[in-house]
């Protein structure tokens, strides 16, 4: 099966490619066809996943899969969450985000640093299809002091998955994409594949 993937983050491309290898899904990138990213104008990670698949979609004539996610920080009321990617500005920066969100909560201890990764899929045959595949993770966490690790991407070095004392950054590829929230809501989304085809 040929899928074009709605996402010109490098991470994301990298797990997607990984954890759908064993399905035999044919993943084509947006970019490689010309197509530009949509405006995540919704106001929810499943309403922003679909718009980019039906966004893809409609570019490509191919069948499209469009993740949304972000990082929930509880004692920031949520935030960043639907704003991750351009939370300290509009140019895109895993470091200024960090530093961003390392200095918001300063004063914040450590049992209260609690935080999730989010992730919405929504796979679609066409840009106009009426019954879209939709899934989500969550993979629940704290937010460290201190950023530590160079694997992964975005706000890794300072997300601790719950029950380790490592960070997310400090695992590798291959144990990241067993916890991951995309992982989880790629699992939900390969259950549910067979009754939607
Ligand atoms: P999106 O491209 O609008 O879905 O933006 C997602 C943003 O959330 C990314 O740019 C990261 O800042 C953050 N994010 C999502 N998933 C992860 C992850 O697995 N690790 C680290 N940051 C993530």
């Amino acid at each position: 099966m040929r899928v074009v993937l709605a996402t010109a983050n490098p991470g994301k491309q990298r797990e997607f490619a990984v954890l759908l290898a064993p399905y035999g899904v044919q993943l084509l990138l947006q970019s490689s066809l010309g197509i530009v990213s949509a405006e995540e104008t919704g106001d929810t990670f499943a309403a922003n996943a679909l718009l980019k698949a039906r966004h893809a979609a409609a570019g490509s004539r191919l069948p499209a899969l469009a993740d949304d996610s972000g990082l929930e920080v509880d004692a920031l009321c949520g935030r960043p969450g639907i704003h991750s990617a351009r939370y300290a500005g509009p140019v895109v920066s895993d470091e200024a985000n960090n530093r961003l969100l390392l200095a918001e909560l300063q004063s914040v201890p450590d049992h209260e640093r609690t935080a999730r990764y989010r992730c919405a899929l929504a796979l679609v045959r066409s840009a106009d299809d009426a019954e879209p595949l939709l899934a989500d993770g969550v993979w629940e966490g704290r937010i460290t002091g201190i950023a530590a690790g160079e694997e992964g991407f975005g706000y890794d070095p300072l997300f601790v998955p719950a029950g380790m004392a490592i960070t997310a950054a400090q695992l590798s590829a291959e144990q990241k994409n067993r916890l991951s929230h995309r992982s989880a809501a790629l699992r939900q989304l390969l259950e549910r594949l067979p009754a939607w085809l």
